[in-house]
């Protein structure tokens, strides 16, 4: 043992032109399912937020074999856990970001119980199996390994378990960027946010997510007089409401490509049927008469492939009116916007206006929690290389540059200046469906894909850290 422990740097060192040597693997395996099924048997459902004995488990596997950690709380129940592994400084530090909360769950929908662990049949059942409890459990693993293998590093490896990412991001990621940066400051972080898909077994391509829409709400109000429901009035406010928002969703707005979007259609044509290809590099036409028709394919028939082109628009809430009897004076809707990252807020609310073109329906933004834009992450920085490089070494397959519809907490440590790309194990795209994935009434990950994941993130972390 003590001569394998002082040999380890220096094979680290004398094989670095092939990286440094390798974990036992099997071993690691073990301990990763380890690991898992301890955290996925606490309930850390988020509401209400029990992220403590998730954090403290961490602390002790990462105190115990010397690695320091801090925990900052602004809840003393709801911590967020960081751990450093020193590199030698002649580069900016590497986060690795995972969030230890889960989104409730109806334990009458479980074949196997949500807190159970229960591994069956190849795969391992439980909330937050991919929803984040595999990268805690990766993020864990690496920063245990490089410990353990004494890597040399040129730049410093910090993990940030954080609480309260469903939904509580003022006790998790944004008291972490606003009241502890320092703790967190790198020029690059992987985290949630990408994924690899199966089909039918194989592997078809991976999402790295680099750039996301940002969350606005758009209420839009209609006002009429009021009066009894025997005697029709042309100004019904409800009759009016409900012509704006029909305008509204039935309204096209502007294609917007960015950097990130034209790269995952051009790419994803590269594993697509010849019909399917044809369609995503006619979205990349300049001319319309090419684009315009692939556009309303996608709008019919890949939704989320139309959102990912524009600025886009989902009437999600409508109300008024109280007696059948009673035209009522007021009626309001939300709609659901999410923003390209380059549309300009002010500017797409006027186009909106004009759509409704209604002196009686008023168009404002409303509240909501949002997330600060950012431009597109680059594609040609070292993070990105490193990850690409290793999903051709681990997935032998396409790496598609991201943009989530949705929204993640990556958008406020981008906005801090920090190139944070968005990673995910393989699932099954037939998995989603049959219910099991994030935030579904079931979740579950294959412990084959687990266990690749972990050795993804250990050569993409490595080869982006380690010191030459
Ligand atoms: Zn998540």
């Amino acid at each position: 043992m003590r001569i394998t422990l002082l040999m380890v740097p220096l094979f680290g060192l004398a094989l670095s032109a092939q990286g440094p040597v390798q974990p036992d693997w099997a071993k690691v395996d073990e301990e990763t399912m380890r690991h898992f099924q301890a955290v996925l048997r606490m309930d850390s459902t988020d509401p209400p937020g029990r992220e403590k004995e998730v954090a403290d488990y961490l602390q002790q596997v990462l105190e115990k074999e010397g690695i320091p950690v801090q925990v900052f709380a602004k809840e003393a129940h709801r911590p967020n856990v960081v751990a450093r592994l020193k590199g030698n400084g002649a580069k900016r530090p590497l986060l690795l970001m995972a969030h230890t909360d889960t989104v409730n769950v109806d334990p009458a929908k479980w074949t196997h119980p949500p807190f159970g662990a229960v591994r069956d049949g190849g795969y391992v059942y439980g909330r937050g199996t991919v929803d984040d409890k595999d990268n805690v459990a990766a993020t864990l693993m690496v920063m245990l390994m490089l410990k353990r293998l004494n890597v040399p590093l040129e730049r410093d490896v910090i993990a940030l378990f954080e609480a309260g990412e469903e939904g509580s991001t003022s006790i998790g990621i944004q008291f972490m960027a606003n009241e502890h940066f320092d703790a967190i400051d790198a020029e690059f972080c992987y985290a949630e946010g990408g994924s690899v898909t199966r089909v039918g077994g194989a592997v078809k391509y991976a999402s790295v997510q680099t750039v996301e829409k940002i969350p606005r709400a758009i209420t839009v109000t209609a006002r009429g007089v009021a009066g009894h429901g025997s005697v029709p009035l042309e100004s019904n406010a409800l009759a009016h409401l409900g012509e704006a928002v029909g305008k509204i969703a039935t309204w096209t707005p502007p294609m917007r490509l960015n950097e990130t979007t034209a790269a995952y259609f051009k790419r994803l044509a590269t594993v697509s049927t010849p019909e399917e290809a044809e369609r995503y590099r006619a979205l990349l036409s300049p001319d319309p008469k090419i684009s315009g028709p692939a556009d309303d394919h996608m709008r019919k028939h890949e939704p989320r492939h139309w959102s990912m082109l524009r600025t886009s628009l989902s009437p999600t809430i409508i109300g008024g009116g109280y007696r059948t009897n009673v035209i009522p004076s007021e009626g309001t809707a939300t709609i659901d916007t999410r923003l390209a990252p380059d549309e300009s807020a002010d500017e797409f609310l006027e186009l909106v206006r004009k759509v409704v073109s209604d002196p009686q329906v008023e168009v404002t933004y409303g509240a909501r929690d949002t997330r600060p834009p950012t431009a597109p992450m680059k594609l040609d920085s070292d993070a990105f290389k490193a990850i690409e490089a290793n999903i051709t070494k681990h997935y032998q397959t396409v790496t598609l540059p991201t943009m989530s519809t949705g929204a993640t907490d990556m958008a406020f440590l981008r906005r801090k200046g920090i190139q944070c790309y968005g990673i995910g194990p393989a699932t099954d795209s037939e998995d989603g469906p049959k219910g099991f994935g994030a935030h579904s009434d079931q979740e579950r990950i294959l412990e084959s894909e687990l266990f690749r994941f972990v050795r993804f993130n250990w050569d993409a972390v490595v080869e982006l850290a380690r010191a030459r």
